[in-house]
């Protein structure tokens, strides 16, 4: 069929379309070229932020809750098309979770003592301007998020964001100092540089004007951060896993774990990695998970080629982090059908594809002997990460005994994953959970300073 001139043109128009997400405005709000610059800005920006009252902080907060609305399926696409991992229609959720959910100055609470003695406080005050290392799997989100609660403490924030994420980072600035100019608010209440790097981190992390450094990723740059002589805020690794005993609802926790596994393609540091199942159920979790919830049983020879995959030499595939199982499938010659979600397999704890962080919708299942069995295997398989953990029982006594022993920061119990973030669950939303340092699920009052205000011997009026 000979090509017409309009259909060139569609061509050219669709590329085009692609081209402006994925080199959408790299702004003039919250970008500098040099870090110490970005500081000195964010520094400024702080004078003004920490004279503000509460409700200027807030009526910024809301403006930000607007823009991340508006620009969720932008920010979405932007996060896929940069790093080629997850999903938009999952990443649009998320985006959508941080508006509604993440704490702004409300969370900014005061404790009080009064008697004959007088009247104590204890206030929540700024740190100043918050160094941020935030990951590639949830870029715009850890952005938005981390700056509400900043903020909402009265401090701005200086981001150094993975490099293959950059683009979508930087937008997020964007639109967080927009909302701010919006909201009769300073610009750079958030910055960052464009071109970060190591090098950038480095400067960051031992600049004086740095009080507090919040890492989010692996465990290097956490380690980096603990490091560095500044005080750190460490959201590190997981790799969670999902213990199933025998009086579980066998039907709904396969659909739950897999709900769970595979939301943004694994992505996110809470997901089910893999699953200890107490061996009377596991040939019916499994004949659910393929029957009603589109998994791929992965044969044995298949369990190897994707290990040599996703592993490839040992190391973790970057390409085949957040991709979807149908991707993953066809990297080793199957052509799987078009709603694969998941791909399982039975396997022991030690195997490569389970004892791994792979972020990906692969889910080994292992068999456990009986109930302690299952809590030993996956204490084991947490690696002490004290992250996260799931679990599917009616048995208090055994849902005590496991998260007495795996002692994470995040334990669901009959329920995907992320109802921990509040999607589906009670509580608010963060996506800087600080499994290394022990505060657990950052928000607002994480970023504070804890100040006792004492007045002797007057304001005491019972
Ligand atoms: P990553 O560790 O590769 O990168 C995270 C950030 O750290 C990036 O900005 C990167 O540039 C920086 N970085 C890495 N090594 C550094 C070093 N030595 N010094 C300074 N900076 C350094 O992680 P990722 O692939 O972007 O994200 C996935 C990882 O993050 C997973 O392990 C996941 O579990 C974890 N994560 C944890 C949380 C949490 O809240 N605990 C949230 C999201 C992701």
């Amino acid at each position: 069929m000979p090509i017409s001139e309009s259909m060139v043109q569609d061509i050219v128009q669709e590329v085009m379309a692609k081209m402006q997400i994925a080199d959408a405005p790299t702004g003039k709000h919250g970008v500098f070229k040099d870090m110490n610059d970005a500081i000195e800005a964010a520094k400024k920006s702080q004078q003004i932020v920490k004279k503000m009252s509460m409700d200027q902080r807030e009526k910024i907060i809301t403006c930000i809750r607007k823009k991340i609305k508006e620009n969720a399926e932008v920010l979405a696409r932007m996060g896929v098309d940069e790093t080629g991992m997850g999903n938009v229609g999952d990443k649009i959720l998320k985006h959508h979770l941080v508006a509604d959910k993440t704490p702004g100055t409300e969370d900014i609470t005061t404790t009080a003592w009064s008697g004959d003695r007088g009247l104590t406080l204890i206030e929540m005050g700024p740190f100043g301007v918050i160094g941020a290392i935030t990951p590639c799997t949830n870029p715009s989100e850890t952005v938005l998020c981390n700056t509400m609660g900043m903020l909402a403490g009265g401090n701005t924030v200086v981001f150094n964001p993975h490099p293959a994420a950059v683009k979508t980072s930087i937008y997020a600035i964007n639109l967080l100092n927009e909302a701010s100019l919006e909201a009769g608010g300073p610009d750079n209440i958030a910055v960052t540089v464009e071109k970060p790097t190591l090098e950038t981190s480095n400067i960051m992390m031992k600049h004086k004007d740095i009080p507090l450094i919040a890492a989010t990723g692996g465990p290097g740059v956490v380690t980096a951060v603990l490091s560095s002589g500044k005080r750190g805020i460490g959201a590190g690794a997981g790799n969670p896993p999902a213990v199933v005993d025998e009086t579980a609802d066998i039907r709904k926790a396969a659909q739950d774990i897999v709900n769970g596994c595979t939301f943004d393609n694994n992505l996110p540091c809470i997901a089910e990695k893999e699953v200890v199942a107490v061996s009377s159920v596991v040939d019916e979790l499994m004949h659910y998970m393929l029957t009603e919830n589109d998994c791929y049983l992965a044969s044995k020879e298949e369990q190897d080629k994707l290990t040599s995959v996703v592993l490839a030499g040992g190391k973790l595939n970057r390409k085949c982090v957040g991709r979807d199982a149908k991707t993953l499938l066809s990297m080793i010659g199957v052509n799987a059908p078009a709603n694969t979600r998941c791909i399982i397999f039975e396997g022991p704890k030690e195997h490569p594809l389970i004892t791994t962080e792979l972020m990906m919708p692969i889910l080994g299942i292992v068999r456990a002997k009986d109930f302690d069995d299952a809590v030993e295997q996956a204490v084991w398989l947490e690696h002490g990460n004290r992250h996260s953990a799931h679990i599917h029982s009616k048995n208090v006594d055994n849902i005590t005994k496991y998260a007495k022993a795996i002692d994470t920061a995040i334990l669901v119990k009959n329920g995907p994953s992320y109802s921990a973030l509040g999607f589906g669950g009670e509580g608010f939303c963060t996506f800087t959970i600080a499994s290394r340092t022990g505060e657990g699920l950052t928000s607002a009052s994480t970023f504070t300073k804890r100040r006792r205000c004492v007045m002797t011997d007057s304001l005491c009026i019972r």
